[in-house]
């Protein structure tokens, strides 16, 4: 059992104060340390933000991590079949949705930029079926050093900041001719018709954390050990806090839960902009559907971390809760998922995919290559069953739109690619 925080401690503090003194991995600690100790507790959220994206020491802000030389693997890094199909399925709602005559692809926290570099990719060699197409391209990324990283693989490092009075902080050309810009917020995003993509976003956002005791609900809390110097340690609230009240549902049945607020503003904004000015959104993430509880846990050098040591050194992530997305995008749009990354892919033509491009590699070590990757991908106990797909999409997309009268005759709605079994004709 956690202890519980002296009744007294302040539990929420304000949001960063005086980022950590610059260099060394014990800044971020030392940092919290002191704000732990003039202000109390913090709680899980508070902490998870202060170690990700703290502005001068966050762990996103200087390191980023992504890729085979950072802390942790992503899908778009380890085969580039993956970006493609993802390239693909937006090609195939485009079309599904009548081709409309321009369209944004919005990516949320593009990491080294591969995923949105394979889907470009798709567009150039599919550039006659989207030729008449206005495409654009827009990417919320916080951390300045991921933007730099992202800029030099998309547009080969020609970009330009924008002036303080635009809502993007850079812009660019892709490689392919495409319009580029960066932001840090999806609000600054310009409104129009928008493909969003999220691919291990959510799961980086910060969450808060609560334990169901005999007193009733309580927070955790992330404290200084009284004990050790500079070490710390969880704590529970000593009685409710403002997020016990809000975010524990009535009905709950687990005894620990975990919830990311910030992750259901996001995706309330997302069924927003699709139903005000349509497009869809997929999201992709490590998650579950409302079962899991204690998920939290850090990665560096690809091995698990403890997540209280070192902070800003590791990548902090918890599994996303597809429930709650789900609820919230409260109905303002139809949402299809989870489903297992192993049975979207197969169902977006994983498999001819990879036949065609074995019959097209010459040498061994590349074969070797291609089906290491694909295991990756699909086995079931590596990312084929923890990842998953979810979608948004506007209601109509599923339904027909309610007609007075009911006999006229209505042709089929064409299924949503990846969600439905793959039909060769
Ligand atoms: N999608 C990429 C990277 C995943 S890592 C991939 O699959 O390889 C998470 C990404 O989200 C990083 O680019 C990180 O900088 C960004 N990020 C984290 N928190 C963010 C926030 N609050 N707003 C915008 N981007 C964020």
């Amino acid at each position: 059992p956690l202890p519980t925080a002296p009744a007294a401690a302040r539990l929420c503090s304000g949001a960063g104060g005086e980022a950590a003194a610059a260099g060394g991995a014990g800044a971020m600690l030392r940092h919290l340390a002191r704000k732990l100790r003039a202000s109390g507790p913090v709680t899980v959220a508070e902490y998870m933000r202060e170690a990700l994206t703290n502005p001068g020491q966050g762990y996103y802000t200087r390191r980023g991590g992504v890729g085979e030389s950072g802390d942790f693997i992503t899908s778009p890094e380890i085969s580039q079949v993956f970006g493609e199909l993802i390239g693909i399925w937006y090609i195939s709602e485009w079309m599904a949705m009548g081709k409309p005559s321009t369209f944004q692809l919005v990516e949320l926290g593009p990491g080294r930029g591969t995923l949105t570099e394979d889907i470009l990719r798709v567009f150039k060699q599919l550039s006659s079926v989207l030729s008449k197409c206005d495409v654009s391209v827009h990417l919320v990324e916080v951390s300045p050093k991921l933007s730099e990283i992202q800029a030099v693989m998309l547009t080969g490092g020609k970009v330009q900041p924008s002036p303080e009075d635009e809502s993007a902080y850079m812009k660019g050309i892709s490689k392919t001719g495409i319009p580029i810009f960066w932001y840090r917020d999806i609000q600054d995003v310009p409104p129009g018709y928008s493909f969003y993509l999220a691919h291990e976003f959510f799961d980086a956002l910060p969450i808060h954390k609560f334990q169901r005791t005999e007193k009733g609900w309580r927070e955790v809390l992330v404290d200084i050990d009284p004990e050790v110097p500079d070490q710390l340690r969880f704590v529970l609230s000593p009685s409710r806090t403002p997020a016990t009240q809000n975010f524990i549902q009535p009905e709950e049945t687990r005894d620990h839960v975990e919830v990311c607020p910030e992750a259901g503003v996001i995706v309330q904004r997302l069924a927003s902009r699709i139903e005000k000015d349509g497009g869809a959104a997929l999201v992709a993430d490590y998650g579950h559907d409302g079962t899991k509880t204690d998920t939290f846990r850090g990665f560096r050098n690809h091995k698990l971390h403890d997540v209280l040591s070192a902070p800003g050194t590791a990548d902090l992530t918890a599994d996303v809760d597809f429930s709650y997305l789900r609820k919230m995008a409260q109905g303002k749009t139809a949402t299809l998922g989870p489903i297992k990354q192993r049975e979207f892919l197969k169902n977006m033509g994983i498999d001819l995919r990879l036949q065609v491009l074995l019959q097209n590699s010459g040498d061994t070590a590349t074969r070797e290559q291609l089906l290491h990757s694909y295991d990756m991908l699909m086995n079931p106990e590596k990312m084929g069953d923890c990842f998953n797909f979810f979608a948004l999409l506007p209601h109509h997309r599923l339904v027909h739109p309610d007609k007075k009268d009911k006999r006229e005759s209505k042709s089929p709605l064409p299924p949503v690619a990846g969600f439905h079994e793959l039909l060769l004709k």
